[in-house]
């Protein structure tokens, strides 16, 4: 079993830039499957990458921000904040800054990230499921019955070689939804779940496609895709840890257009 213990630090710069060697590589990303934390603070170390190649410019983070983040580095310790790279202050800057945009925009900062964390805890076997099944009709029928104000169809990826495990009722970011959980012969998982909301809610930074006139909303994140998108009243959520375009694929497959 994998531990969250030894946080890569340091490493996941390396990471980025492609300098850790394959062992190694292996391991940081098997840690990035089960830690929160540390997939947090990658997507912040690949925003500051790009912001920093797009020369975003320091001042852009308002000053209070920047001054909390700082203090935040390490409380008291000032002597150890001053032997931290350059990088460090960069990326704390950076992340306020993306924080800073999410709650101004007044969206739905936590569902993308919860969305991740999620198929995590799935794939680290800490999920637990209402109903272990792999018939999508008798997931429906559960979670007919529950408190949810919407219809619920439940995915079959039965042809695309993916066995439904379970799933139930379940809450995404403090939202209810319907979450349902996949596995394929090869260990990859899918968990899609469906809640009520608005895509154009979601954070920034997303790609952006349409097929058969259905807008996605495709974010990538440490090793891990999540395809969002609009059906009537409810957002889907498709969270893959395989092939990012096998991912995007799968959600074509099901999107149903308004
Ligand atoms: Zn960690």
């Amino acid at each position: 079993m994998l531990t969250t213990g030894n946080h890569p630090g340091d490493e996941l710069q390396q990471l980025l830039d492609g300098r850790l060697e394959a062992e190694r590589r292996a391991q940081v990303e098997a840690h990035l499957a089960v830690c929160a934390r540390c997939r947090r603070e990658l997507a912040a170390l690949r925003w500051v990458t790009a912001a920093v190649r797009k020369g975003l410019p320091e001042r852009d983070v308002p000053a209070a921000v920047a001054a909390g983040v700082a203090a935040a580095l390490d409380g008291a310790d000032r002597a150890a904040r001053r032997r931290r790279p350059a990088w460090v202050i960069g990326l704390a800057l950076a992340a306020a800054a993306v924080l800073v945009v999410l709650v101004t925009r007044g969206g739905a900062p936590d569902v993308v990230a919860a969305a991740a964390e999620e198929l995590a805890r799935y794939r680290a076997a800490d999920l637990p499921l209402q109903l272990e099944t792999g018939d999508p009709r008798a997931l429906e029928r559960l979670i007919a019955r529950s408190t949810l104000r919407f219809p619920v169809r439940v995915f079959d990826f039965g042809m695309m070689g993916y066995r439904l495990a379970g799933g139930g009722a379940h809450r995404l970011a403090g939202r209810r939804s319907a979450l349902f959980a996949y596995e394929d012969a090869g260990g990859r998982r899918v968990v899609c779940q469906m809640y009520e909301g608005r895509i154009t809610e979601l954070p920034a930074g997303a790609e952006r496609r349409e097929h058969d006139g259905i807008q996605f909303r495709i974010y990538r994140t440490a090793g891990l895709t999540l395809v969002f998108w609009q059906e009537g009243d409810v957002v889907c959520v498709l969270a893959s840890d395989g092939d990012p375009e096998e991912a995007v694929q799968l959600a074509y497959a099901k999107a149903i257009k308004e």
